[in-house]
């Protein structure tokens, strides 16, 4: 099944495109050099409800859901923009759902059922999500660390409880706008470190002991800075926990899943941006006297891109659509990662090849797409470990 056109998913499209085109399209090289985006793009996008897509309004959001945020993701890149762009400008996807279902409302994006019991629930949507939303706050979410990012039960940050507060001690790495960020949303272990015993804390970034490395320099996504993050002896209060104690596994769990098909829509969209540029480049290229579109070679090795593309998306829709229809789509959600990937860096890398020497320069957009395209097979779970999930629901 596909995403349905809707009225309303056009016009958020037509907001999207003229955002890009806009906002975006006149400042995304300078601020590729930069490492970052503007904290102002933040307000921009809020302003226009943007931001806040996939969201409840009782949360502070614009309302929509999975789909809508798809809908979102696919005409950012579609328009010229770029997933390194979604990146920056859209953590927030990935560091409030789980404060918003643990405060008992649904996110569009989000796939876990809301949980009640969560210490102060409220103060953390009125503390941390209305401000997010409204663009006068950045967040994060750090699960990674040192010592590996796959294994996400072996996290070794350790939160001790000590009255009303925990103190942290650890550090993440990789973490996306973690440069930027007022807020982390901190995946700790609330027991013996690499015990299993996960919970998520919120911890406001000028907490004493709190301290952001060396911004990582990178091959791609060059607009969304990414930190390393240190932890000693941080007192975070009781009341910035998501949700109950231990119960933070299965948080980020039911979360990456929001994450998966974000990334997989990134890729299927990129991939199709790649064909539409080295359509219009083979179009306006010519050698040996004809253009490049008028080779039969040429002309077939487009029709398979395109081809490749178009799948990738049929399947990342069916599939969002599954989940937004609330199936337990674990396995499928896993594959349409690794499909949208697949084709993804198939097509970048010969969209690439067709552009010539003027493909491998950075006035070319498809170089940007080349090496923004390689994260997506790495980060919110590699292919090897969707790979894992795959033989698990094969029953292997
Ligand atoms: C640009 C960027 C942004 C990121 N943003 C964030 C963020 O915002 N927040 C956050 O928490 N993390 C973030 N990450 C981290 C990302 O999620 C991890 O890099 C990813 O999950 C892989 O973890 P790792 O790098 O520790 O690799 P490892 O877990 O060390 O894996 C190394 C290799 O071994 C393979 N492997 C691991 N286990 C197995 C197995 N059982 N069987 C077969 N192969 C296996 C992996 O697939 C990989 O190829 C980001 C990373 C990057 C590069």
């Amino acid at each position: 099944m596909t995403i349905v056109d809707t009225p309303e998913r056009r016009q958020l499209r037509e907001l999207t495109r003229s955002f890009v085109t806009r906002e975006v399209l006149p400042h995304l090289d300078d601020w590729e050099r930069a490492g970052e985006v503007p904290r102002e793009l933040h307000a921009t996008a809020a302003k226009i409800g943007l931001l806040g897509i996939g969201f409840p309004e009782s949360v502070g959001g614009s309302g929509g859901d999975l789909l809508d945020s798809i809908v979102v993701t696919e005409e950012i890149i579609r328009s010229g923009g770029s997933s390194g762009l979604i990146a920056a400008l859209f953590t927030h996807g990935i560091a409030l759902p789980h404060m918003v279902a643990a405060a008992g409302a649904h996110t569009g994006g989000s796939l876990g059922a809301p949980r009640g019991g969560a210490p102060a629930g409220n103060h953390l949507v009125d503390r941390y999500v209305r401000p997010t939303l409204a663009g006068s706050m950045i967040g994060a979410l750090a699960i990674t660390e040192p010592d590996g990012g796959s294994d996400v039960a072996a996290i070794r940050t350790t939160a001790l409880r000590d009255g009303d507060h925990y103190v942290v001690n650890g550090s993440k790495t990789y973490i996306t706008s973690g440069i930027r960020a007022d807020f982390v949303t901190t995946a700790v272990c609330t027991d013996l470190p690499g015990s299993g015993s996960l919970s998520l804390l919120v911890i406001d970034k000028d907490t004493p002991g709190f301290t952001v490395g060396r911004r990582l320099e990178k091959l791609g996504w060059h607009c969304s800075d990414t930190a390393e993050l240190s932890f000693v002896d941080v007192r975070v209060p009781v009341a910035n926990r998501i949700g109950e104690e231990d119960t933070g596994f299965l948080a980020i769990m039911q979360n990456f899943a929001a994450e998966r098909l974000s990334l997989a829509t990134q890729a299927y969209a990129t991939a199709q941006r790649c064909v539409e540029l080295a359509t219009r480049w083979c179009r306006d290229r010519s050698t040996f006297g004809r253009p490049l579109a008028s080779r039969q070679l040429v002309r077939h090795r487009l029709a398979e891109l395109h081809t490749r593309a178009e799948a990738a998306r049929a399947y990342v829709h069916d599939v969002a659509t599954r989940v937004a229809a609330g199936e337990p789509v674990v396995t499928e959600v896993a594959m349409a990662k690794n499909v949208a990937v697949a084709a993804c860096d198939h097509v970048v890398d010969a969209a690439l090849q067709l552009h010539g020497g003027f493909g491998y320069l950075r006035d070319a957009e498809v170089e940007r797409h080349y090496r923004d395209a390689r994260i997506l097979g790495i980060g919110g779970g590699t292919t090897e470990i969707m790979n894992e999930i795959i033989a698990k629901g094969m029953g292997l």
